[in-house]
């Protein structure tokens, strides 16, 4: 193997990965999960405030799922604040 071929193998992986960025775990992903809809919700910067986990959103249907009924929940909750 020559060193030409290591450099296209190691090119492949980061194809692959994508651009280096940040992505939490689905554990993470559901600790913050609370505190990202939120921020969202409040019209700041969540990805700056949780690094990765729109990534992770975007990649992940159960969690993007989840992350879709806190926001109708949440939406819900504002209309009918006498709950
Ligand atoms: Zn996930």
């Amino acid at each position: 193997m020559s060193s030409r071929d290591s450099k296209r193998s190691a090119d492949l992986l980061g194809r692959l990965l994508g651009p280096a960025e940040p992505e939490v775990s689905c554990d993470e992903c559901f600790e913050q999960l609370d505190r990202y809809v939120e921020i969202e919700r409040d019209g700041r910067d969540a990805e700056a405030a949780i690094p990765g986990m729109r990534a992770h959103l975007e990649g992940c249907p159960a969690c993007h799922e989840d992350h879709d009924s806190l926001v109708a929940l949440l939406a819900s909750d504002a209309a009918s604040p006498e709950s």
